[in-house]
């Protein structure tokens, strides 16, 4: 059984106080490998690392730390099978996604901010005769990024690697239940030589571990990535102690159908929006509303294509849908089931536990589940399931629809549809939401400002955002005269 490291000042070390957790394969349910327990000790020493490396890793040229990102994620190319099999079988999704979207992501984002801090320029203001000031923008020093399960090397290097980009070092914590592909990533760290210190990752609880990460002093900005009740505590313990913080939460997203949409296109995108990685992913479309004309047909379509997903071994090329992260989070997903029967929903497809044949008869598996006949404002259409659970809603008009879509606390992402080009602009600007899909979802462009409004965030990730986030902006005022 792999014993899982810390990575802290270049070396692969095991927690300061001994102590480890059990790390499960969601799809056969079975403990396979130790995950450090670490605790304020071994945060302290990270810190101390990242700060140590700071001022060399700061002060390194924009084309070297550029260089380095560029490094990594050569190196992880040519490794793209074994981390997409590691990650399949931490996580629990279909191999077939690790390799198409999860890992090379993340060489994605690497070579994306290796570029992106070339281009990062920043401003100047002129005063006429008098003068002009230009800014200067400046890395912070040991920062935090914190990263959930859902999406788990994806998301880790979608916050490390601006920030190392920047200038900054930094101290990262994966989620507990994830921690694999960020082990085997720091071995890469070590493989291609970046410097001690630069980079730190940190296994362990997040009450504990995480907790003690965004307390410490000595750590400037907090970059976190996972749910709102989690944001909550991060902004109470960061916001006294004067922390940059950004969130990026939870999210109750709604898929907008509007009758004259382009149907085929539609249903491909919307079967995906509402089960890919077993829904659980941020911005998927757990809310679905229809226009009451087509309703009926949509319905039946859908139905049929949420019946034919398969649902099994994650490692077999055929799976669709694979197992739940945990037996928590399954029996979390299956109390949001339960509810929505007793909120009157309708059960249209699903609802059950799936125990494939085999090796993964103790897995964690869920069928994909439709429910209609639910009010806009229960439980099951307000909070967050993060689990392969939609309700459909018909609708009669936009003036109806609006109120119903805005009404969560959430604000993450719409998906709409429609080839009304005036409606969709129209929709565009009242949805309350940090991102709006027009006859798409998921498309991302990773320049583009990304987060959620309301309760689904704080600020935005993404290009020149991250790259601001990541750093100070210092005015320096020049009077010529
Ligand atoms: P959590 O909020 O439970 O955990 C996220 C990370 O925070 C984990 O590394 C966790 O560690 C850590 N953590 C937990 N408590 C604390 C604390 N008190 N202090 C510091 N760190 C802590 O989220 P999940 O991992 O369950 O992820 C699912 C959630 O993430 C969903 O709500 C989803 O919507 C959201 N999400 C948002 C995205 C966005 O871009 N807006 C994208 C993807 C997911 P540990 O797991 O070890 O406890």
């Amino acid at each position: 059984m792999e014993t899982i490291a810390n990575y802290i000042d270049g070396r692969l070390v095991p927690p300061l106080g001994g102590r480890y957790l059990k790390n499960f394969e969601p799809a056969t349910g079975q403990i396979y490998s130790r995950v450090p327990a670490s605790q304020r000790e071994d945060i302290e020493a990270a810190v101390a690392a990242a700060q140590a490396a700071f001022s060399p890793w700061s002060r390194s040229t924009v084309d070297e730390r550029a260089k380095m990102l560029s490094r990594l994620a050569d190196a992880l190319e040519t490794r793209l099978d074994e981390f997409a099999r590691a990650e399949t079988i931490d996580n629990g999704k279909p191999l077939s996604l690790a390799r198409s979207l999860d890992i090379p992501r993340v060489v994605v984002n690497l070579r994306f901010f290796a570029s992106a801090i070339t281009q990062f320029a920043s401003e100047s203001h002129a005063m006429g005769e008098q003068g002009f000031n230009y800014t200067l923008r400046q890395p912070l020093g040991a920062v935090a990024c914190i990263s959930p399960w859902n999406l788990p090397l994806y998301l880790f290097t979608w916050k490390i690697a601006p920030a190392l980009a920047a200038g900054n070092t930094v101290v990262a914590k994966p989620s507990e239940l994830t921690p694999m592909t960020a082990y085997l990533f720091s071995k890469l760290c070590i493989d291609i030589g970046l410097p001690p210190g630069v980079l730190n990752i940190v296994h362990g609880v997040g009450g504990e571990a995480g907790q003690a990460l965004v307390e410490h002093p000595g750590i400037r900005a907090v970059s976190f990535t996972g749910g709102t009740a989690t944001g909550e505590k991060i902004a109470a313990a960061g916001g006294p102690r004067f922390k940059r913080i950004s969130l990026e939460l939870g999210g109750k997203n709604p898929t907008i159908v509007f009758a004259d949409c382009d149907r085929k296109k539609m249903l491909d995108t919307v079967i995906r929006s509402a089960f890919w990685n077993q829904g659980e992913v941020c911005l998927s479309g757990s809310r679905i509303f229809v226009e009451r004309p087509y309703y009926q047909e949509f319905k039946d379509e859908l139905i049929q294509r949420a019946q034919r997903l398969t649902v099994g071994d994650p490692l077999e090329p055929e799976t669709q849908q694979g197992a739940l992260v945990s037996q928590a989070h399954l029996q979390k997903v299956l109390s949001y089931i339960e509810l929505a029967q007793a909120e009157g929903g309708v059960l249209l497809c699903g609802g059950e536990q799936v125990r494939p044949a085999g090796r993964c008869q103790d897995g964690w598996f869920v069928r994909p589940t439709l429910f209609e006949g639910l009010a806009y404002d229960c439980r099951t259409n307000q909070e967050e399931i993060f689990g392969p659970v939609a309700t459909l809603t018909p609708f009669a008009d936009e003036a109806e629809l609006l109120p119903w879509i805005n009404s969560t606390r959430y604000g993450l992402a719409a998906s709409l549809w429609s080839s009304d080009i005036n409606r969709c602009h129209r929709l565009a600007r009242q949805i309350e939401t940090g991102v709006v899909w027009v006859n798409c979802w998921m498309v991302r462009d990773l320049r583009t400002p990304f987060g959620g409004v309301k309760q689904s965030g704080v600020g935005r990730e993404g290009g020149l955002e991250a790259l601001r986030f990541f750093t100070e902006a210092k005015n320096v005022c020049v009077d010529i005269t």
